[in-house]
């Protein structure tokens, strides 16, 4: 099945057949490739490629380097089925999630195009007569993306479409525990480079390795930007050494996402939305809700409504229909038993949260989804469990939801369920929730791609995708031009 599904992605079978490295399907444990690691000097010599293919891309001129990802994006239209089932086998997404996630790939196609035609630097005012100053942005050399299991391709597209865009070369170092979705993604944009006819080789490359190969490009000076996304762990080591060469980062790591619940809540709207976002990705997204601040009128309603939807949910092979597909690993499942057991050692009641399917799949880890009553905000609720957890908390007053919202280490989404609009904008106000993403009536996960995504804290301060996230991936440089006869200085100053 994956073989076939490779194969019409255009993967060449050597690539997934000959290495060393198993990879296995955490939808029943079973090995289906073996790919070849790369070592620290392959990182070494791809990235020798990649500088060279820089110099070639920066000259092309913008709006042409947008018609490449054009073409990617009709190629991937092409191939969004065969792609999104090879992300379900890989990474254990339910259809809908692994296609969505191709989808999102095809939106920020579209979106780097249209921004290939607005690369806008400022004119500024000079103060000496006969100058005029303005601001340029150009490309800043070799891109490193370094990418998490849990998206393994459209994380690599925001990075990857808007740094070609903006005249980079790009080196994917992806997770080792989804290698195949990013051999499959390089071959297709291989594919539009080939029909664009103006990429150089080695424009984007893929290097097959865990934390060895990441390291190998977070410390190359060649490197002119990594962008990392994974854990806070991964962050706290990749952050201060590319800081320590001067390079520059994109660090989107660990989220601890809130919903507060007030109220005037519409709460057939909050459990939809909870459902999607607290057991959606079977709770292995960065932005899934962890933590549910509810207030204490409407606390046991929500509870009870939620246990009653839980019971509902459907838990199986993400391929046929359900809505809860597999725990990545082993690991996975030990993590969240762990946080389970600290949980109740807090005082929290659990609900849910054993392990299920195990006759069927013996080497997978089917989880039910986890709803657990906390006298508070505890220490293993401030923590990113990476797994179907929600903590439900109460509270009396808006400003102490607010306080518990903002009190964890991390800073990436959160929301609030409420009709009254002062609550509404006072939450996303300067006062309100200080995460990068801060939601009204809507969940904390599922973002469009319009908009910068990324959170403050240990989530690491990087911003992604849509707005003027492109900025992070080009130098600006100020230009002065004098078009008088004369040498006026700044400030006025007299140099005779
Ligand atoms: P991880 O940190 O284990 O691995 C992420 C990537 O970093 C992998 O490619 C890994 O090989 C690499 N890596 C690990 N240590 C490294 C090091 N010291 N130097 C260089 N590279 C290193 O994370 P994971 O388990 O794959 O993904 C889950 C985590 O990612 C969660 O914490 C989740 O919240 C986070 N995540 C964040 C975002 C976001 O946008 N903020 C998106 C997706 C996932």
């Amino acid at each position: 099945m994956v073989d076939n599904l490779l194969a019409s992605l255009g993967v060449e079978r050597s690539a997934y057949t000959m290495g060393s490295h198993p990879v296995h399907t955490p939808i029943d444990g079973s090995r289906i490739a073996s790919v070849r690691l790369d070592t620290p000097a392959d990182v070494a010599a791809k990235i020798a490629q990649a500088r060279q293919a820089f110099d070639a891309w920066r000259a092309v001129p913008a709006p042409r380097r947008g018609e490449l990802l054009r073409v990617f994006g009709e190629v991937l239209r092409r191939n969004k089925q065969a792609l999104g089932e090879l992300v379900s086998w890989e990474a254990g997404k339910i259809t809908q999630e692994g296609l969505g996630e191709v989808q999102e790939m095809i939106d920020i196609c579209d979106f780097a195009v249209g921004l290939s035609r607005q690369l806008y630097g400022l004119t500024i005012a000079s103060e000496r007569p006969g100058h005029h100053m303005r601001e340029t942005w150009h490309p800043l050399g070799v891109v490193g993306v370094i990418s998490a299991f849990n998206f393994p391709v459209a994380v690599w597209a925001w990075n990857t479409t808007l740094a070609l865009v903006a005249g980079n070369a790009v080196i994917w170092k992806p997770s080792e525990k989804t290698p195949l979705a990013a051999l499959a993604s390089q071959a297709l944009l291989q594919q539009a480079m080939r029909e664009h006819g103006d990429a150089p080789q080695w424009l984007s490359q893929v290097c097959v390795g865990d934390r060895a190969a990441g390291l190998a490009l977070v410390d190359d000076p060649r490197v002119a930007l990594v962008s990392a996304t994974g854990s806070t762990r991964m962050g706290r080591e990749v952050g201060p050494r590319v800081a320590a060469r001067f390079g520059r980062s994109i660090l989107e790591l660990g989220g601890n996402n809130a919903m507060i619940l007030a109220p005037s809540a519409d709460l057939d709207l909050a459990v939809r939305a909870i459902l999607f976002a607290a057991v959606g990705t079977a709770g292995q997204r960065c932005t899934t809700l962890r933590r549910l601040i509810a207030h204490e009128s409407v606390r046991d309603e929500i509870v009870a409504r939620l246990k009653s939807a839980y019971a509902k949910v459907r838990i199986g092979h993400p391929l046929q229909g359900n809505l809860v597909g597999p725990l990545i690993d082993k690991a996975a499942y030990k993590a969240m038993q762990n946080a389970l057991s600290q949980a109740r050692q807090e005082g929290g009641k659990v609900h849910g949260g054993e392990r299920r399917l195990s006759d069927e799949y013996p080497d997978a880890y089917y989880v039910s989804p986890a709803l657990v009553e906390m006298p508070g905000q505890t220490d293993v609720v401030r923590h990113e469990t990476f797994a179907p957890i929600l903590y439900v908390m109460p509270y009396s007053d808006f400003a102490e939801a607010i306080r518990l919202n903002n009190e964890v280490p991390q800073g990436l989404s959160s929301c609030v369920f409420t009709t009254d609009l002062r609550e509404a904008e006072l939450f996303q106000s300067a006062l309100g929730s200080d995460c990068g993403i801060a939601n009204v009536n809507i969940g904390t996960s599922g973002a469009e791609i319009g908009g910068a995504f990324g959170g403050e804290k240990e989530t690491g301060g990087g911003r992604e995708s849509g707005s003027d996230a492109w900025k992070a991936y080009m130098r600006r440089q100020t230009n002065t031009v004098n078009y008088s006869r004369e040498l006026p200085l700044a400030q006025g100053i007299s140099f005779d």
